[in-house]
């Protein structure tokens, strides 16, 4: 194998203990979109299936389509935009999905009626995050609707946190708009019986306001540090590896990589890895990044190729490094956060980015 991700189910349950000491873990919303933040839908969604976790989040139709058809006792709630000519299917799977606006409710009102049935839904609003929902001013026309809907069955409402990580102020103005709002809706409509708002950030920083369920992704992953997380540690999952293909020490100096970009010196060692931007290594790390080898940090140099690069061995290692050798590029030793920096980008962005032709390795150790 060139390159792997290595997935530690023993990190995933030790996260999730962490996030026990929260909430019971009847509470805990899964998400698992977008193959589980890289890591591999349907093996996180069965281990987490072990630890007793029965709800879980997906961001399309077809994610909860996937996940459904194979564990048919778990809660699936879609998170993104459902379109109209998806919901019938969605819902006779048993499936949950939100609204997002009157559209949609006509449609369900309108088919429902032509098929004599009754959908459950989840009511989105939209509480300072500006992207799907309902909005404050559209309360008092909402609960008249839903109040005299008969197709559609409101079972719960939720809204979605934008700066739980960074705002305190901001996220507190959506913590009271989202009672507010969550109250004028349910006015008398008994059958709204679940509230959720909370993300990962805003589990950890704003636990007072946690109602019946939180949608925990990055944390499960562990896609972030003891710093931001304090109390709290969350275990990385994901290690990603590759080997070394190929090694030489130049006799002259001479360039490394597309573009000219860097020039390799005479004397020192270079190792070439099987690993590259089209696995997920960003090609922003070029003359940037590093990766773990040995207990030293080597810098990658020049250019990040589709489907190798170049690192420069510190002296220590000229003579023991070996072709075949196995470096990390984040995971227990480089942070996937330290990463994300380096690409002026998120956690969240590098851990979804390996690509499928990335074998993952599930181990539990
Ligand atoms: C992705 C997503 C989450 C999970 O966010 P994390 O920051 O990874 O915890 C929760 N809710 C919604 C609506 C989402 O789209």
């Amino acid at each position: 194998m060139r390159c792997w991700a290595e997935i530690n189910i023993n990190n995933l349950y030790s996260n999730i203990d962490e996030i026990k000491k929260i909430v019971t873990k009847d509470k805990i919303i899964a998400v698992i979109k977008a193959d589980a933040y890289g890591h591999g839908m349907l093996e996180i969604c069965n281990a987490l299936i072990k630890k007793g976790i029965k709800n879980f989040a997906v961001a399309t139709s077809d994610e909860a389509l996937k996940i459904k058809e194979l564990h048919d006792d778990i809660m699936v709630l879609i998170l993104g935009p459902v379109e109209n000519e998806y919901m019938d299917l969605i819902a006779d799977k048993n499936i949950y999905f939100m609204v997002t606006d009157f559209e949609e409710i006509e449609y369900l009102e309108k088919t429902g009626k032509e098929k004599g049935k009754t959908t459950d839904v989840f009511i989105k609003i939209d509480t300072g995050m500006g992207r799907v929902g309902f909005q404050e001013s559209e309360t008092e026309k909402l609960n008249e609707i839903l109040k005299n809907a008969s197709h559609i069955n409101p079972i719960g409402i939720f809204s979605h946190f934008s700066s739980s990580d960074s705002d305190k102020d901001y996220t507190k103005l959506q913590e009271s708009k989202f009672k507010a709002m969550c109250e004028k809706i349910s006015s008398g409509i008994s059958s709204i019986k679940y509230r959720h708002l909370h993300n990962s950030f805003g589990t950890l920083k704003f636990q007072d306001s946690i109602e019946d369920f939180v949608r925990v992704g990055i944390i499960l992953y562990g896609g972030v540090t003891d710093e931001e997380t304090a109390p709290y540690k969350f275990k990385p999952v994901m290690s990603l590896f590759a080997k070394i293909s190929y090694i030489k020490t130049l006799k002259e100096d001479s360039f490394i990589s597309y573009g000219n970009t860097y020039k390799g010196k005479a004397g020192k060692t270079y190792a070439t890895v099987s690993i590259g931007y089209a696995d997920g290594v960003r090609r922003d790390l070029s003359n940037k990044g590093y990766v773990f080898y040995k207990g030293y940090k080597c810098e990658i140099v020049g250019r990040v190729c589709m489907d190798q690069l170049i690192i420069l061995l510190p002296e220590e290692l000229k003579n023991e490094a070996k072709k075949g050798d196995v470096v990390e590029f984040f995971g227990e030793n480089i942070s996937v956060v330290e990463v994300a920096d380096l690409c002026n980008t998120i956690s969240y962005e590098i851990l979804c980015g390996i690509s499928q032709r990335v074998p993952r390795i599930y181990v539990e150790k």
